[in-house]
Formats: C-alpha cells, structure tokens, sequence
C-alpha cells in the first residue's frame, strides 16, 4: 500500500515528526532528522524499552558505550571481512541495487536493461579516520551494531556490578550502515538507533532463555505497544549461521510490505570466544559454586528504533469519514494517528473554549504538564484543534469551559471514540493516569 506510505510520509513532514536531514541541500540519503512531535516519540518509545529491559530487570545492566571502537573490534566480530552485500549496477540508468533485493538479478527493476554490472562484495562498515594522519593505520568505523561493545565490555560490567550468571547488557544508540539502497522512509537508513540486550547464561540453559526472550519481546509488543494479532509475525529463521542455535524475526506489516522489526538469536558461545582469541583477555566465566569455567552463551534481543517509530505509525495511521455537528465541523476527513497513549508525542492537550479562559487554562496545563507530555493550544474553532491533536496521536483533549470556574470541571474528550466525559479537575490526574496507562 503505497499510497499509505506516502501519507504517512507527508504528515511525518507536516507535523514535525520526521523530515529529510539536510533538506535544504537536497538532503542526503539515508539520513533522516525527528522533528518536535518526533523527537518526543522516540524518546518516549526509548525510555519504555529502557523501562521493561533495564529499569524494571534485578538482572539486566546498562551500558553507553563509544561509536567508534578498536579496529580490532571488528575485525574480531568478523564486519571488517565478512558485513558486506553483493551490489549491481545498471549501466543504461546508473542505478544500484543490492542483489539479494532484486526480484530478477539479471534485470535493472527501474529500467528493464539486461545491462548489469557483475555483482560485486560491497561493504557496510562506514569509515573514517582517527587522529590528523588520514591513511590505513588510522582508519576505524563507526560500529555497525550497538552488541559489539557490549561484548567487549562483558567483563568489566560483570566484575563492576558483581553480577552472576544468568545476566544481561543492554545498549541504546547509533549505528550507522554504509546501506547500497536507503530506501521505504526510515526503514533502511544509513544512520540509525538500535536497542539490543545481551543476555549471558549457561549454555545448559540457553534454549530456555532463547524462548523466555522471545515470549518476552512478543508480550511487549501486544501489550506495551499494542500490536495486533494480523500486525506481526514470527519469522522462524531456516538457514542459521554455523554458531547459532536458533533465530527468530519478528515482522511487522509495514505500507510496503512484511519487513523485520526485531531479531532474537541465540548466539552461543561466537561473540565472547571470539572477542577472547582477538583480544587476548580471557572473557571465560568462573562459577564459584561449583568451580566451573567457561564461556558464557548469548540471548540476544535487537531491535531498530526507527523502524519501531514506522511500525507504530503504520499501524496507527488512519482515515476516517467523520466528525460530527457537535464537534463544530463539516462533514470531512478525520487524520488521526491511533498511537497508544504510552508512547503518544503529546499525550494530554488543553484547550480553552475561549481566550477569555486563557489563565486558568493555562494554569491547568501547567499543572498536567508536570505528569504528561501535554500541549496548550488556543487558536482557531475547537474542532480545528481537535483535529490538529487528532492528527498527531493526542490520546485526550481537555477543554476547559466557561462552566468550568463555577464547578470545578473540564471535559475530556476521547480521540478514538470522539465521547466526552466531564471530570472534576481533582479527579483529572488519577482519570488520565488510568487511561494512559492501561
Ligand atoms: P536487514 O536484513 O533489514 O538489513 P539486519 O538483519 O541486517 O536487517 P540486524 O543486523 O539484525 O538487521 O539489526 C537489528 C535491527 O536493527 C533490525 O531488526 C532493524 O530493526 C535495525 N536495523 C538494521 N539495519 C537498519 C537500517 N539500515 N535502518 C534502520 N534500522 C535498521
């Protein structure tokens, strides 16, 4: 559906979620810059994953670790040698594809030429250089994944926190893929954020957490970001690299098509054995229970934050035939963005029925915005700013009236159901708490 894509795209651009980075340039491709309402998103989207991995885990650290590592680092994790994908040229219109992206690998999907260029290995790692010489003794990357440091880290966290087996590290940040095609929106950016969480257990034990994580990433998406049945998919991974035990996708119903949202792997013992044999440093664990040593396996969890930012849009983007007389307006199209309230940009906004009431409005707002990522709008009818809130995910309006200085009273209104409830301004904080929470 790729009318849906680019309205999701325009209003992203319209209302400051997203916007190509550099526009004024011409942008740059494959970079993408979060507006206001986006930057709030994400960050929102951020904290809750932070919350349910990190915050809310006895056994789960945190970790903020450099963008740019040791050569080494990659060299050991295999990118420097192995990140790369098979690229074609077409040399009628000069344009590129990954090889594995085309339906036919013989012809140019843009302009039917046979003319193609041999395949050839093109890889992801960005590059620069550290220091002010600018040759190949001081080239590094900029990681390509946020795991690597995690692992080379291992030690250090687990000797700092004195935490034992089983346990996990997780990162938040920037990682940046030198991507053939940037292409669908987001989707495929050369600068991007991953969330990933490492979790180190007993090989004995590994298929167990392997399916307490998956079940875990699969609650979160029902029941944090509510995600319906028909909106994702396990994909059960056939082909497994040569250390993996098992790997999953989980894919997501993007505009464009089934696309991967979420990886969780077992990795085995690959990651730190390797790390060991590049580094020299002994990353074995020792359990002082029974004496034992060896090297730790890993669960890991890796999701994109941009693409979950393009799922949850895609899933709340929607069009409805509405608004009523009560609501000020003429029989038009309704935009709204069905976020859930968790994650919404703006989760309260409040709205005097007229500048008259602008003090005390205010004052409400002041006071919400303390607890909720709130708004105070007071230009145009109210049903145009209904349908402004509407079109960003604002799960409630609150409209302060003329009534309300006499009873104490605002009226909320519901953005998926369009009802009105009059509640008292001391009931207001436990009432959106409730909702927003739910
Ligand atoms: P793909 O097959 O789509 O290139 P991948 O299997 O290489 O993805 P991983 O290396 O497993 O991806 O990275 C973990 C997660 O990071 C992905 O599930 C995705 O959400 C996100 N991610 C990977 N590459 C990109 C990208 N170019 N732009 C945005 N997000 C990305």
């Amino acid at each position: 559906n790729l009318e849906l894509m680019d309205k999701i795209v325009s209003l992203c651009k319209r209302r400051g979620f997203v916007f190509p980075s550099s526009e004024i340039y011409g942008g740059i491709n494959g970079f993408w810059d979060y507006g206001p309402y986006g930057a709030r998103m994400k960050r929102a989207v951020e904290n809750l994953w932070w919350h349910e991995m990190v915050e809310t885990r006895d056994n789960v650290e945190g970790l903020d670790s450099t963008i740019i590592c040791h050569p080494r680092v990659w060299k050991a994790s295999g990118h420097l040698d192995q990140f790369s994908d098979l690229m074609t040229d077409c040399r009628k219109c000069k344009s590129r594809y990954r090889v594995d992206q085309m339906e036919d690998p013989t012809t140019c999907p843009n302009c039917g030429s046979k003319d193609l260029t041999e395949p050839r290995e093109f890889n992801l790692m960005m590059k620069t250089f550290v220091g002010p010489v600018f040759d190949e003794e001081h080239a590094a990357y900029l990681r390509a994944e946020t795991c690597q440091p995690i692992f080379v880290d291992f030690h250090s966290v687990r000797v700092a926190t004195r935490q034992k087996l089983p346990f996990g590290i997780a990162q938040i940040g920037k990682a940046f893929r030198n991507e053939i095609n940037p292409r669908n929106f987001t989707f495929r950016s050369r600068e991007f954020t991953q969330m990933e969480m490492e979790f180190f257990c007993d090989g004995e034990e590994g298929m167990e957490f392997f399916e307490y994580w998956k079940a875990q990433r699969i609650s979160y998406y029902k029941n944090k970001l509510k995600f319906k049945d028909d909106f994702f998919r396990i994909y059960e991974h056939e082909k497994l690299a040569h250390y993996a035990k098992a790997a999953i996708d989980i894919e997501v119903k993007f505009p464009f098509g089934w696309g991967e949202l979420e990886g969780v792997h077992h990795r085995g013992t690959w990651d730190l054995s390797r790390h060991s044999e590049f580094s020299g440093e002994d990353l074995a664990y020792m359990d002082h229970d029974n004496g034992r040593k060896f090297m730790p396996t890993v669960i890991e969890t890796s999701v994109g934050l941009d693409r979950t930012m393009l799922a949850l849009l895609s899933a709340a983007y929607d069009e409805e035939k509405a608004a009523t007389a009560k609501e000020g307006m003429e029989e038009d199209t309704r935009v709204v963005l069905h976020l859930p309230p968790l994650v919404a940009p703006i989760q309260v906004a409040v709205l005097p029925q007229s500048k008259k009431l602008k003090e005390q409005a205010y004052n409400l707002y002041k006071d919400i915005d303390r607890h909720f990522r709130a708004e105070y709008d007071e230009t145009g009818s109210i049903g145009k700013r209904y349908r402004r809130q509407d079109e960003i995910g604002t799960p409630y309006c609150i409209t302060y009236d003329f009534e309300s200085a006499n009873d104490n009273c605002v009226t909320v209104r519901d953005r998926d159901t369009m009802l009105q409830d009059r509640v008292n301004v001391t009931q207001l904080r436990d009432y959106l708490e409730k909702r927003i929470e739910a």
